[in-house]
């Protein structure tokens, strides 16, 4: 193992997933905006100091978004409590700007954008 966390605090209880996202849960509005993905999982190693929890936004037209936040490993429960807040408003300000978008534009990037039509010019208004 390399040994490269000289810097660490002491790691206090790092909380379950489970604990985690029950936290997370209870700050979450009741609108049913988001849902929580659970057991999703994705490759950590490009940022393995953090967790990474994933939200999905879902429009009526069909198109998902998956939001995360993203919580550094040596945190303990009582530090992530704090900061929950601040991590599910950015998680909503995030959803806003999601459903905040057109149907049009939303459908776009469920294509992918190779599917935007070769007329539709850019950058000419
Ligand atoms: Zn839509």
């Amino acid at each position: 193992m390399i040994d490269n966390v000289q810097n660490a605090l002491p790691v206090p209880d790092v909380p379950t997933d489970a604990q985690v996202l029950s936290v997370l849960s209870k700050l979450l509005p009741d609108n049913n905006l988001l849902s929580p993905l659970k057991g999703f999982k994705i490759d950590f190693s490009a940022n393995p100091g953090f967790r990474k929890f994933f939200y999905s936004a879902k429009c009526k037209c069909g198109t998902s978004a998956l939001l995360s936040v993203e919580i550094s490993t040596n945190k303990g429960l009582s530090e992530i409590e704090k900061v929950a807040p601040e991590l599910i408003r950015r998680l909503e300000d995030r959803a806003k700007t999601f459903y905040d978008m057109s149907c049009e534009y939303h459908t776009n990037m469920r294509l992918g954008p190779s599917s935007i039509p070769a007329s539709s010019n850019t950058h000419e208004k």
